[in-house]
């Protein structure tokens, strides 16, 4: 049940099996979840995927895509700054500087916080409890300054949530393992041994490393040629085309028992077995046991994605911006989809902005045209810091409200889930599960169907 990437994964991993009949149910009109384009054929839900993610790379090799995997055509991106948009410094790990000189060049924290990032070279190590939030691993090492104007906007900015609540274990489970005294050091030894980011650390919302037959061009984000979407539509045409998996649309699960699954006008469908691949705090309202009652807890970060087209104007190189919680804008960050990705660029510019976060929810009582406003002037002030201005308002947009979208991975999370027991033939996949970003989603169905299967 539920036809987002999640879902979907576990049913190409079932119907490839040849061993059950795999219907899928979907409470929309149509296929993806969250990976869906709007009226121009525009992603408004993730527009990439982390290249470390093999089973997403294995996926789209599988789909005869492999071909049509693209990296962006720009590098680089911005933070906004008191003194407006500044490059982001270079050697970021999720974040975390490796060189303080670049991080010092590119003025992005001010010069007592870095002062205080170098302190990170000459403490002793600093032992941690066996789950630690973002803010007290890397204000512990780095200090506030470096949270708040680096990590808090990227780390917190993905997840849409407070790294005061984070859990670093979770988010970034690789610096936590190879943590030793000095972070720093620490990753810059790595980096100049791999020549590439930390490797993936055991057990969650980072993926393993490229290994598998799929050739995959050389940068940490890819995407399909044309747009996050063809993925979803190349899965759902194999699904259904090749192996006969059926599939039901406008149909709510409302309710399942042991053989049975009732949707939302009363249609009853009989099952041997049942996938949730829906956001955790339905699963208790479809399937009553006690167990799964701790699933309505797990909070999730509402955000809003406003697509913006422009007339053409020259953009700044570089993919985009991040605007730390210090600014106070509604504007969390943005894309400038048509730099980014060449098949965006139609001979105008598309600008994507994202907001809200956990605990920023000032947007949700807007309606379109103010947020649109709002928003334009915050990006319009950004731009101008770097020579660029805007030609007027958008003359076109679209606002996709994704509410309760974004699993927030809290301290705690893994206690949380692991406590779950889940009744006979009941099986759990999700965003919830081992990390939000589309190859954990990937993992998380074929996990899935494997117990399934199993
Ligand atoms: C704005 C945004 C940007 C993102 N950007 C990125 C990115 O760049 N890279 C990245 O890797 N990840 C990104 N993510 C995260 C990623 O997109 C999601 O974590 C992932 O797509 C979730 O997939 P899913 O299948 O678990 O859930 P969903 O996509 O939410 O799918 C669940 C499906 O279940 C259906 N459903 C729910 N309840 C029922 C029911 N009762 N009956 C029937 N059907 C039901 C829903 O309609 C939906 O189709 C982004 C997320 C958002 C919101």
């Amino acid at each position: 049940m539920g036809a987002g990437i999640s879902g979907l994964s576990c049913a190409f991993e079932l119907a490839k099996s040849n061993r059950v009949d795999v219907t899928v149910v979907e409470e929309k009109p149509v296929p993806g979840g969250k990976i869906v384009a709007n009226n121009r054929g525009i992603d408004v839900g993730p527009d990439s995927f982390i290249s470390r993610g093999r089973s997403a790379i294995d996926l789209i090799g599988e789909l005869g895509l492999a071909d049509q995997m693209v990296t962006p055509d720009t590098k680089g991106a911005y933070i906004s700054t008191r003194h407006g948009l500044r490059p982001l410094p270079e050697g970021l790990f999720m974040g975390v500087p490796t060189d303080l000189v670049s991080v010092a060049r590119s003025r992005v924290v001010p010069r007592l916080g870095l002062a205080r990032a170098g302190l990170d070279l000459i403490l002793p190590r600093t032992s941690f409890s066996s789950e630690v939030s973002v803010e007290r691993f890397i204000s512990a090492r780095l200090g506030r300054s470096v949270l708040d104007n680096l990590i808090d906007p990227l780390l917190g900015g993905i997840h849409a949530g407070n790294s005061r609540d984070l859990s670093m274990n979770w988010v970034a489970p690789s610096l936590v393992e190879l943590y030793r005294r000095s972070l720093i050091v620490d990753l810059a030894r790595t980096r100049a041994k791999t020549g590439t980011g930390p490797p993936r650390a055991t057990g969650s919302n980072e993926q393993e490393g490229p290994k598998g037959e799929t050739e995959v061009p050389a940068s940490p984000f890819l995407s399909v040629r044309g747009g996050m979407h063809r993925l979803v539509e190349a899965l759902v045409e194999t699904l259904s085309g090749r192996y006969g998996v059926r599939f039901l649309y406008n149909s709510k699960v409302v309710q399942a028992e042991k053989s049975w699954v009732m949707t939302q006008d009363n249609s009853r469908l009989e099952c041997d077995h049942l996938v949730l691949a829906c956001p955790a705090f339905e699963v208790p309202d479809i399937v009553a046991d006690r167990s799964l009652e701790v699933l309505r807890t797990l909070s999730y970060a509402s955000v809003g994605v406003i697509t913006m087209y422009f007339p053409k104007v020259s953009l700044p190189e570089g993919t985009g911006l991040l605007s730390p919680r210090a600014r106070g804008t509604l504007m969390t960050g943005a894309t400038w989809l048509s730099n980014k990705w060449a098949f965006y660029d139609t001979g105008e510019c598309v600008i994507r902005v994202s907001v809200g976060k956990i605990d920023d929810t000032r947007w949700v009582d807007l309606d379109d045209g103010d947020l649109v406003g709002r928003v334009y002037c915050e990006l319009d002030s950004a731009m101008r810091s770097l020579g660029v201005n805007l030609p007027g308002p958008p003359s076109e947009y679209h606002v996709q409200r994704w509410m309760r979208a974004i699993a927030q991975y809290n301290v705690g999370h893994g206690e949380l889930v692991g406590s779950v027991t889940l009744p006979p033939n009941v099986y759990l996949a999700g965003s919830y599960m081992c990390g939000v970003g589309i190859p954990a989603c990937i993992s998380s169905g074929q996990a899935a169907a494997k117990r399934l299967l199993g």
